[in-house]
């Protein structure tokens, strides 16, 4: 079943095209990895899904709802940035809970949910803490419990493991994988780290100077590069 469907999506920053007419189809549960060289627009794309920029061309369907005016807040979407982007004066319980309440979510519910996503993602111990006061691996355990604790039909990932050392990587990595396959929420998730993209992906999106340079499975596009550009991107021998 579709989950979200892109058709010729545009994006314009004044004269400047950054987005040229994305088509993408996205099936529900599905991983799907963005990759491409920096400035090809992988993160525009993100923040158009998730609502924080505005869609200058095409439409943006999330479970057959046309979304390209719907606020961010009511897209069932939820975002994970590189950054963090914790509150540094609220603990992890608070940054967890923020979100619930400021949609008003009573709290014995925001109660359950944030002690549900801090079991999944093992940070009990750590609910009284404030940011200052985790490893960055930690903090990015919080912000995708931040992230879970919505109950989002569908997560973003903006390279969020791009700040952590490479042995973390690899930890995060597998972590998220298992977050995935226990949830079995649709997943898009930038990254430039090949091998993640290979790990994780069930369909990679090839992403080029704003357009769509091919999409398959790692392995389809590991043996079938439509090209030059995306056999050096996949790091396939043709
Ligand atoms: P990526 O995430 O793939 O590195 P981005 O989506 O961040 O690329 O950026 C794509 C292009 O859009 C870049 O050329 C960038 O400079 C431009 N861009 C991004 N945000 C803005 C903005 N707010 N105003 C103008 N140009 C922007
Ligand atoms: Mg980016």
């Amino acid at each position: 079943m579709t989950n979200l469907l892109l058709k010729n999506i545009e994006k314009r920053f004044g004269k400047t095209e950054v987005i040229r007419g994305v088509d993408l189809v996205i099936e529900h549960g599905e991983f799907v990895v963005f990759v491409g060289p920096s400035g090809c627009g992988k993160s525009t794309l993100l923040r158009m899904i998730s609502g924080l920029e505005d869609i200058s061309g095409g439409e943006l369907y999330i479970g057959n709802r046309l979304m390209n005016e719907i606020q961010a807040a009511k897209r069932g979407v939820a975002m994970v940035f590189q950054s963090y982007a914790l509150y540094p004066h609220l603990s992890v319980r608070d940054n967890m809970g923020f979100g619930l309440k400021v949609r008003k979510v009573s709290e014995e519910e925001r109660i359950r949910r944030v002690a549900a996503a801090a079991a999944t993602l093992k940070l009990e111990a750590l609910l009284d803490r404030f940011p200052r006061e985790l490893s960055g691996g930690q903090r990015q355990r919080v912000a995708i419990g931040r992230a879970i604790v919505g109950n989002p039909a569908v997560f973003l990932f903006d390279e969020p493991l791009s700040n952590l050392d490479a042995e973390l990587r690899v930890h995060m990595r597998s972590e998220i994988a298992a977050l995935h396959k226990r949830l079995s929420t649709t997943m898009i998730y930038v990254t430039h780290d090949q091998i993640e993209a290979m790990t994780l992906a069930d369909k990679i999106v090839v992403l080029r100077d704003g357009r769509i340079e091919q999409v398959g499975s790692p392995r389809e596009l590991y043996e079938n590069p439509a090209n030059q550009f995306v056999a050096q991107f996949i790091g396939s021998p043709r």
